[in-house]
């Protein structure tokens, strides 16, 4: 056998292998998400966003745990095509268990409504999935603990747009510390989508002067969602 051939069938072998003892760890079906030589973790087998809700939603990995009136996990469409990620739940949200309830939320629905979106359709949640307490902003360390649950609904939804809300959200989905208003200058990519940004609508209330502005981004958006083709000219 020549050395080439030899190559590929000692990896054919190892290939086998792998399979089987994936089958007998796992049963017949593969699993996508968990990438070859990735380790499984204790989120591996969880298929819907109710499932890893029920896992996660008594979580204490951190101090906001303690302090939570409610964990709010995120709401939407599980299969919907675009996510918007925000920042953290405020008081109504911590007191209702779900994103985007109150001022800021009231908004932000019609933001939605201004592109032909409602709630339902859409995945809303947020970087933190617990209140900081006076609405601080997030550390970095709660952000790191919260970040793979984020990342598994990204795996679950697998969303083909994300609108990051506001710039603590997306300066830290995309680890930089450029300005908003450099990091809305194009479109990004994270976890297989496309990422844009835009203002906060808690920020638009303090300041109605970037209503237009994120009404530009907005529109972008939507345009990329309902041509998908133009992202490949
Ligand atoms: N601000 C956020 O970033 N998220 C919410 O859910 C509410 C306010």
């Amino acid at each position: 056998m020549s050395e080439i051939k030899k190559e590929i069938h000692d990896l054919l072998n190892e290939v086998e292998r792998y399979l089987m003892q994936q089958e007998e760890l796992f049963g017949e079906v593969l699993y996508p998400t968990t990438k070859v030589g990735e380790p499984k973790t204790e989120w591996s087998d969880l298929k819907t966003l109710d499932e890893l809700n029920s896992k996660i939603c008594n979580c204490l990995k951190c101090t906001l745990g303690h302090t939570r009136t409610n964990f709010v996990f995120g709401v939407g469409n599980p299969k919907s095509r675009v996510m918007f990620i925000g920042e953290a739940p405020g008081a109504d949200e911590d007191a209702q268990g779900e994103p985007f309830v109150g001022r800021a939320g009231q908004l932000f629905n019609k933001i939605l409504t201004a592109i032909k979106m409602k709630r339902e359709d859409v995945y809303i949640c947020n970087i933190l999935k617990c209140r900081p307490p006076e609405n601080r902003d997030p550390l970095a360390s709660e952000m790191e603990t919260c970040t793979p649950y984020l990342e598994k609904q990204i795996g679950l939804i697998k969303p083909q747009f994300i609108v990051c809300l506001g710039r603590i959200a997306a300066q830290w989905l995309l680890k930089t510390n450029d300005s908003l208003t450099k990091m809305r200058e194009k479109v990004h990519e994270y976890k297989g989508a496309k990422l844009i940004i835009t203002y906060h609508p808690a920020a638009l209330l303090r300041n109605p002067n970037w209503k237009y502005p994120a009404w530009e981004d907005m529109k972008l958006f939507k345009k990329m969602y309902n041509e998908p083709s133009i992202l490949n000219k």
